[in-house]
């Protein structure tokens, strides 16, 4: 039995899904596979796993495993859920890629589902489990649309063993369709939970006019004006990258600068409690009136009200959703007297999926007395992580996704609209502790218009080669006729059927392929090193090319300087329009400006500059002559890792030369486990990881070029400045153009490439990566000297 702490007990009651508990066991316990579907926030993920170990389900000789698409969910899931049972992490434990603390005692294991997938590929049966959650199933990840797949096959295979296995897909409330309809998934149609929200009513306000490119600034000035002049509540603002969160964090803070001692030692603190209670319901009481005279109400728009209508089912009333058309104007002129008065400080928080699990963690804690909370998120804050105590949210409508040409595999990230369930999802965020608010910074035109209603399964969005290459190692030979939830593109099947050799069976090669931990053309590389004596090598230069970015962004800095004074600028010419706001703005102006002149951004991108041009130095000392030049960025990785190892990681030394030091971290990990799988699958092959691994010789590094070639053989480009380009800003760039294979435009070796403006005939790339024109990132020559 469990004891949990009073505080917790309290907690857990208040969570709707507490009262559902009888009617998710009972129809677990009577079904093979059920489904729950409930607004997030009900208390899905934290509570179904207690649900199922308090009824015995991790004490019938198998352990309950729940499923998550993110690092994130995984590791903070498990931690909450150990806190509030009051049990140890080596009970409720993690695991994911690279990292866990799961043990033997280990009763309730988090995941993410690629790690569940790995572990299917080991024991097809999953015997070590008597429960599996799939959490985020809307989510539509590949991994968890893989799952799914393999589970519902799975599931009666247990049942026919004797050992019963239960799945439990857990949703928030979109799109079940894809699961209960599809017969060829589950010829039963599995029952669905639904637990019903104590959603709040968000009232939704457009902008009239949906603002041109600049959506980061306008976040900037609607957060300023709800802290400014709206009642006490959380801010939640959704933008769609780390660099957005941290630019925007930074300048929200300067705006409410948060000085520790300072608010505590205001003489408010004497204000007895009683009447500080008095005058936080007499703000609750002016709220709605704020609202009415501030905003005009417009006639309910009948799009979004059915969009919001998503809890169609769930006990709120819908007459309480209303949407409005913000007038800019009328919150323009309300703020001109605000500035003297600039109100709390504003705890301004970030979150994003790549920030340490200690830094997310604060997002739970309450915000310092006499702050307000405010929250700058990625799409994490949609549905896997609910944050306590927000009334407001601000959504950009913005979203980044990753976009890959299936011909060419050239992948992008664009910044397109989020989808119609999205938007919705973000606007219940504001409804979880009473009614709230929720600004879109887009006219609700462009959001029934241009919206799609969800985003497509990642599946159909991504090449596919390294999962079939997976799945074949299951045995799963007819990948065509995969239970998948959503199928993917069948031509897209038959290439990877062509490109790995294998025709419908797996061949030797292919399986050695496939029990390495990396995608099929780095497995290729990895088989020919092995020919070559040359293993060592190519496990460092695959690990260092599977880590994303080894050298941090010098770029992408001096990019936020160029941002900030595009920022000012466009302040400055919407000041000249704008009498009243002339102050206000300039005030911010100058601010900004000062901080340009007296140093910060200056200073840094000075230290930028200094730091490029020491990079830029031992990039090239890197690069060598000779066969070492030729094998160019593989090269660059290569002594970069050496180096790195042979300094003792230290992070002074990966500062110094520009090398990110949880990208070497994770390529040291992904060397030892490189080296621990071939050594298991090739014992003669007897590997150690070499923490002074010597630079190739000039013959080693021609055969590792060759090497190379095998496994980027299919990612050539040709020097041709005679080839189009795809504007005329690119014109001047001709004369270092490079055609490819099945990319009509012109595309260019990056500026950091040790390649760069070297007019190598023909080269290999890892991958073209589309930013301001098309550029190819991994670049070794083909020719030789
Ligand atoms: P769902 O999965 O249905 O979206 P969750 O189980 O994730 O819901 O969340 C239930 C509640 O638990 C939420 O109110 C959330 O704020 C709270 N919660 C989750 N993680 C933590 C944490 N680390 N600290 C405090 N509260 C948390
Ligand atoms: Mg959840």
């Amino acid at each position: 039995p469990l004891s949990r702490l009073p505080e917790i007990e309290e907690a857990r009651q208040k969570l709707p899904i507490l009262g559902e508990e009888q009617a998710v066991m009972e129809c677990i316990n009577e079904n093979p596979t059920v489904i729950i579907c409930g607004e997030t926030g009900s208390g899905k993920t934290t509570q179904v796993p207690q649900f199922l170990y308090e009824a015995g389900y991790a004490h019938g000789g198998g352990i309950i495993g729940v499923t998550e698409p993110r690092r994130v969910a995984a590791i903070s899931m498990s931690q909450r859920v150990a806190t509030e049972m009051n049990l140890s992490t080596r009970e409720v434990s993690y695991q994911i890629r690279f990292e866990g603390n799961a043990t033997p005692d280990t009763r309730i294991k988090f995941m993410t589902d690629g790690v569940l997938l790995k572990e299917v590929q080991q024991d097809f049966l999953l015997l070590k489990y008597s429960v599996i959650i799939v959490d985020e199933a809307h989510e539509r990840s590949v991994y968890t649309d893989i799952l799914i797949g393999l589970l519902s096959r799975i599931v009666p295979l247990r049942a026919k063993k004797g050992k019963p296995l239960k799945l439990i897909i857990m949703s928030a409330t979109l799109r079940i369709e894809d699961f209960t309809e599809n017969s060829h998934l589950f010829r039963v149609k599995p029952p669905v939970v639904k637990v019903d929200s104590r959603q709040f009513p968000v009232t939704v306000h457009f902008n009239r006019r949906t603002p041109f490119d600049n959506y980061l600034a306008e976040a900037y000035k609607k957060a300023c004006k709800i802290h400014q002049q709206l009642p006490e509540g959380g801010i939640l603002i959704f933008v769609t990258s780390q660099q957005e969160v941290q630019t925007l964090c930074s300048k929200l803070k300067k705006a409410f600068p948060y000085i520790k001692g300072q608010v505590e030692a205001k003489p408010e603190k004497t204000e007895s409690r009683r009447e500080r209670r008095k005058k936080e319901e007499e703000e609750k009481k002016i709220m709605p009136k704020i609202d009415l005279n501030k905003y005009s109400v417009q006639p309910t728009d009948d799009e979004a009200e059915m969009e919001m209508g998503d809890d169609s089912d769930l006990d709120f009333d819908h007459n309480d959703i209303e949407t409005e058309e913000e007038d800019e104007k009328d919150m323009e002129e309300s703020a001109e007297n605000d500035i003297q008065k600039t109100v709390q400080p504003l705890w301004v928080l970030p979150l994003y999926s790549l920030l340490s699990s200690e830094k997310q963690a604060r997002v739970f804690r309450p915000s310092p007395e006499g702050c307000r909370l405010c929250v700058v998120a990625t799409n994490v804050a949609e549905t896997s992580l609910t944050i306590p105590n927000v009334r407001y949210v601000i959504d950009t409508g913005k979203a980044k996704t990753k976009y890959y040409d299936k011909v060419t595999g050239v992948s992008t990230f664009k910044i397109t609209w989020a989808s119609k369930a999205s938007a919705n999802q973000r606007a219940g965020r504001a409804g979880r502790v009473g009614p709230g608010h929720c600004y879109r910074l887009y006219s609700s035109a462009m959001f029934n218009d241009s919206f799609p209603q969800f985003s497509p399964p990642e599946i159909t969005r991504r090449p596919v080669d390294d999962l079939v290459l997976q799945m074949k190692d299951m045995n799963i030979d007819r990948v065509e006729n995969f239970p998948f939830p959503t199928t993917p593109d069948s031509e897209q099947i038959k290439l990877v059927h062509y490109t790995t050799a294998s025709a419908a069976k797996i061949t030797p090669l292919g399986r050695a392929m496939a029990s390495f931990p990396v995608s099929p053309r780095y497995a290729r590389m990895l088989a020919m090193g092995h020919q070559q004596g040359l293993l060592p090598y190519v496990i460092a230069a695959v690990a260092a090319l599977s880590v994303d970015q080894l050298f941090i962004d010098t770029r992408a800095s001096s990019d936020a300087a160029t941002e900030a004074s595009v920022a000012i600028l466009k302040m400055a010419i919407f000041s000249m329009q704008i009498d009243k706001e002339l102050i206000f703005i300039l005030y911010h102006l100058y601010h900004q400006l000062s901080l340009l002149c007296a140093g910060v951004f200056a200073q840094e991108s000075s230290d930028v500059q200094k730091k490029i041009q020491t990079i830029c130095n031992v990039k090239r000392l890197w690069a060598g002559s000779g066969n070492s030049l030729l094998l160019g960025d593989l090269m660059v990785l290569l002594k970069a890792v050496g180096a790195c190892e042979y300094e003792g990681l230290s992070p002074q030394f990966c500062d110094r030369y520009g090398i990110r030091f949880k990208a070497i971290k994770e390529v040291r990990k992904l060397r030892t486990q490189l080296t621990n799988a071939i050594n298991m699958a090739l014992p003669e092959a007897n590997l150690c990881v070499d923490p002074k691994l010597t630079p190739p010789t000039d013959l080693q590094a021609k055969l590792l070029r060759q090497i190379a070639l095998s496994g980027l053989a299919d990612h050539i480009a040709r020097f041709n400045p005679q080839v189009p380009t795809a504007s005329d800003a690119d014109s001047q760039k001709k004369k270092y153009a490079y055609e490819c294979c099945e990319f009509e435009e012109a595309v260019y070796i990056h500026p950091t490439s040790a390649l760069y403006k070297k007019n190598k005939e023909f080269v290999v790339y890892q991958n073209i990566h589309e930013t301001s024109r098309p550029y190819m990132k991994g670049v070794v020559a083909v020719e030789e000297e």
